[in-house]
C-alpha cells in the first residue's frame, strides 16, 4: 500500500465515523467520494464532505445582502432565503432559519462542547452549525460555510 493508499483510506475511515451510513443511506440524494472529489473543488470538498470550516470573512456571501435563495453546492436545493440572513459579525454568512425542511441536524462531537451540526437534508453536503445566540424571532444563528451554498438573486 503506498502513502497515497493509505491516505484515502485514512480519510475513508475518519468519515465513516463522523457520519454513520445508515444516516448517509437515508439521503434522495447519494454520491460516491469519487463522484463528490470529482464535482467540488478541494476547497468545497473539504467543508462539504469532511465538516471542514471555511476561514472567517472569505466568503464573498458573508456581505451579500441582495434578495434571493441560498441553494445546496452538492444538489441545488433551495435551502436559505435572503429575507431570514442577518450580520452575525462572525465573518460567516447566518440566517436564524432555513427554507422550511431544507435541513437536517445532528450532534456534533468533533469539539469538547456539542454543537449542533447542520447539513442539507437532500444530499447531506455540511453547511455549518447551528447556535442557540441569534436574533429573534427565533434565537436561533445558523452559521453556514459561504462555500456550501450558492446564490441566486430574486
Ligand atoms: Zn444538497
Amino acid at each position: 500500500m503506498d502513502r497515497r493508499m493509505f491516505l484515502g483510506a485514512s480519510l475513508a475511515g475518519a468519515a465513516a465515523s463522523v457520519i454513520p451510513s445508515s444516516v448517509l443511506a437515508a439521503f434522495e440524494i447519494t454520491r460516491t467520494d469519487a463522484e463528490w472529489r470529482a464535482m467540488l473543488s478541494r476547497a468545497e470538498y473539504k467543508v462539504m464532505r469532511r465538516e471542514g470550516t471555511e476561514r472567517a470573512f472569505s466568503s464573498p456571501l458573508d456581505k451579500n445582502w441582495a434578495a434571493g435563495i441560498y441553494h445546496c453546492k452538492g444538489c441545488d436545493l433551495p435551502v436559505y432565503s435572503s429575507q431570514h440572513k442577518f450580520d452575525s459579525g462572525t465573518g460567516w454568512p447566518s440566517f436564524w432559519q432555513s427554507l422550511p425542511g431544507a435541513v437536517g441536524t445532528k450532534p456534533d462531537r468533533q469539539l469538547l462542547r456539542v454543537r449542533t451540526e447542520v447539513h442539507c437534508r437532500r444530499c447531506g453536503s455540511h453547511l455549518g452549525h447551528i447556535f442557540d445566540d441569534g436574533p429573534q424571532p427565533t434565537g436561533k444563528r445558523h452559521c453556514l460555510n459561504g462555500i456550501s451554498l450558492v446564490f441566486r438573486a430574486a
